[in-house]
C-alpha cells in the first residue's frame, strides 16, 4: 500500500515571519496525523527557520527547486548540500513554472533529479501537458517523455515521487476530473513499470496537482492511482491545507 503524501508548494509567497506563523499553527493542527505523509515547500529564504519548527514533528520540509552542482560560481543558485543543511528532505523539480517561465529542459531537470537522489533528497518530479497539447491529443506523449527523460539514469532503488500537474489546471481554478486525472496516472504507472519493473511502479507515489481544494480532494484521492496531492494556492492558509491533509475523514 502506498502511503498518501499531501504536499504544499508555496511558490513565491510568504515572508520569513509569515512562514513561521503558518508553521507554528500548522504543526499543532496536524500533530495527530499518522496515516499520511505531509510535506511543505516554502521559498528558499524560509527553509531554515521553518525547519526549526518542523524538526521532530510529522511535517517534512522540501524546496521548490535546486541546481545540480554542489557549489561554485553559479550566481543565484542553491545546491543540494545547502538544501540538506537547511533541513530539507524533498525537492520539487521540473515544476511547470520552471519549465515554461524559466525555460528548463528535460535534460536540465534530469541532471537535477540525479543530483537530488545522489545527495539523499527525494525529488518530486512534475510532469504535465499544456492546454494546446491536450487539445492536440498529445498528453500521453508529453507526460511520457517528461517522465522518461526526467528519470534517465535513476536506479530503481532510489526514492522519488511523481506529480502529474496538467498546466491548464494550475492556479486556474480548473481541476481535472478525478476520472481524467486517473487516466493519466494509470498511464504514468504503466510507463514506470516499463522503465523500472512492476514492483517499483506499484510503490511510487504519483500525486495530482492543479487547483486542489478541500472541496475536490476527496474525489481525486478516491482514485486507485492517485496517491496524494501537490497543492499550490490552497496550501497558503492553515485552515484549507489542514482540511486537504485530512481528506476523506
Ligand atoms: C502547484 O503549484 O503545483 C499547483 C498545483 O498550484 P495550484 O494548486 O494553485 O493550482
Amino acid at each position: 500500500m502506498r502511503k498518501p503524501l499531501i504536499a504544499g508548494n508555496w511558490k513565491m509567497n510568504k515572508t520569513v515571519s509569515e512562514s513561521i506563523e503558518f508553521a507554528r499553527d500548522f504543526v499543532k493542527a496536524v500533530s495527530n496525523v499518522t496515516d499520511r505523509d505531509i510535506l511543505i515547500c516554502p521559498p528558499f529564504t524560509s527553509l531554515y527557520p521553518v525547519s526549526e519548527i518542523f524538526n521532530g514533528t510529522n511535517v517534512r520540509l522540501g524546496a521548490q527547486n535546486m541546481y545540480f552542482e554542489e557549489k561554485g560560481a553559479f550566481t543565484g543558485e542553491i545546491s543540494p548540500l545547502m538544501l540538506k543543511d537547511a533541513g530539507c528532505s524533498f525537492v520539487i523539480l521540473g515544476h511547470s513554472e520552471r519549465r515554461h517561465i524559466f525555460g528548463e529542459s528535460n535534460e536540465l531537470i534530469n541532471k537535477k533529479v540525479l543530483s537530488a537522489v545522489s545527495h539523499g533528497l527525494v525529488p518530486v518530479l512534475c510532469v504535465g501537458e499544456l492546454l494546446e497539447e491536450r487539445e492536440e491529443g498529445k498528453t500521453f506523449d508529453v507526460v511520457g517523455s517528461q517522465l522518461e527523460e526526467g528519470l534517465k539514469g535513476v536506479s530503481a532503488d532510489s526514492e522519488f515521487v511523481i506529480a502529474y500537474e496538467p498546466v491548464w489546471a494550475i492556479g486556474t481554478g480548473k481541476t481535472a476530473t478525478p476520472e481524467l486525472a486517473e487516466e493519466v496516472h494509470r498511464f504514468l504507472r504503466e510507463k514506470l513499470s516499463e522503465l523500472f519493473g512492476s514492483k517499483k511502479a506499484e510503490s511510487v507515489r504519483i500525486l495530482y496537482g492543479g487547483s486542489v481544494k478541500p472541496e475536490n480532494v476527496d474525489g481525486l484521492m478516491a482514485m486507485n492511482n492517485i496517491d496524494g496531492a501537490l497543492v499550490g494556492g490552497a496550501s497558503l492558509k492553515v485552515e484549507s491545507f489542514v482540511k486537504i491533509v485530512n481528506f476523506g475523514r
